[in-house]
């Protein structure tokens, strides 16, 4: 079977994702809150799909800054629902507009989304998902074990034999990374 680290690298969309994002750790807020919105929008489609309208949808967000996403009235809502740019999908938009809201509470709490992750950093899978579930909307396992490997929370991101696992490696522990 190949994974991602062989189809991904040299490819214009995915390859840029592989070797620089993904399984990366994330500090920023808005950038953690990017990429729990596209794990979702996935969901029934391709990640080719989603980066391909990944400059679309920061368009659309607002950068995915969370204080501005967690303010979307109906009205704006509704007019997401008419870019073409974007997943036009009302219980996405919704759950975009709903998630911005809970990672507000977090920050409250903890800080940042980021302090959030760290303090319930590490778990299994399945804790992940419970968590997730109680936390967010729209976060099933499948999105959230994307999210989280996406992220460098869950391990596995890589194959071993990809260049980048090596280099992940070499960052040692997402706690102890700094960027
Ligand atoms: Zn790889």
């Amino acid at each position: 079977m190949s994974t991602y680290c062989d189809i991904a690298p040299g490819h214009p969309d995915h390859g840029p994702y592989h070797d620089t994002e993904y399984g990366f750790p994330v500090r920023d807020d808005d950038r953690l809150f990017e990429r729990l919105v596209l794990e979702i929008n996935q969901a029934g489609l391709s990640w080719l799909t989603i980066l391909r309208k990944r400059a679309a949808f920061r368009e659309a967000f607002d950068d995915f800054a969370v204080e501005r996403v967690a303010r979307y009235d109906a009205r704006r809502r509704a007019r997401l629902l008419q870019n073409a740019g974007i997943i036009r999908n009302r219980l996405k938009i919704d759950a975009a507009v709903e998630n911005a809201k809970r990672i507000l509470a977090l920050r409250r709490t903890h800080g940042s989304f980021a302090n959030w992750l760290d303090a319930h950093h590490p778990r299994d899978k399945d804790a992940w998902v419970r968590l997730f579930k109680k936390t967010f909307v729209f976060t099933g396992g499948e999105i959230t074990g994307s999210f989280l490997l996406s992220t460098g929370y869950l391990p596995g991101a890589h194959a071993p034999g990809c260049p980048v696992h090596a280099r992940l490696a070499k960052l040692g522990s997402h706690l102890e990374f700094q960027p």
